[in-house]
């Protein structure tokens, strides 16, 4: 299903232009128009799902199948030194379009991006709980 109001569902059938670099008829993979680095891609499905939860499951494995792929073209092209595959649901996680999609950033010695985290600390006691709490039964 399409959603009227949603930028990427207009852009992933092809109703905005974008600068795709790849299209099957799953998904379409255009330039982040405010690049964290040079190259910087959205892996985007041609259907509408807000967010990773959503997301069909044969869709979610052929997105990372896809990205996979990309990379590698991407890291060949590009002559980038690593790469982050980044995916944000929610807003307190940094979404800001609510249609699924991945984030394709090549990354260069001394580049800016800054994709990091404060690590903390967990204590034995924490990671007990926590896996006691996740750990499928
Ligand atoms: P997120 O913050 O994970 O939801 O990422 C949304 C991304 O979409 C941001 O990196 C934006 O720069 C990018 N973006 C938003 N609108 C467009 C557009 N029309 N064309 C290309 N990229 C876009
Ligand atoms: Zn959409």
């Amino acid at each position: 299903m399409k959603k009227e109001s949603c930028i990427f569902c207009k852009i992933a059938n092809g109703e905005i232009p974008s600068s795709t670099i790849y299209e099957d008829e799953d998904f379409r993979v255009f330039l982040d128009l405010n690049p964290a680095t040079r190259g910087h891609a959205l892996l985007v499905p041609k259907e509408h799902f807000d967010n990773l939860f959503e997301l069909d499951d044969e869709l979610c494995k052929k997105a990372m199948v896809l990205a996979k792929k990309l990379a590698g073209q991407m890291k060949e092209a590009l002559g980038c030194d690593g790469f982050n595959l980044v995916q944000n649901n929610g807003e307190t996680a940094g979404q800001t379009v609510f249609h699924f999609h991945l984030h394709l950033i090549p990354r260069y010695e001394g580049d800016t991006a800054g994709i990091t985290w404060n690590q903390g600390k967990a204590s034995p006691e924490e990671l007990e709980e926590l896996t006691a709490l996740l750990k499928k039964k």
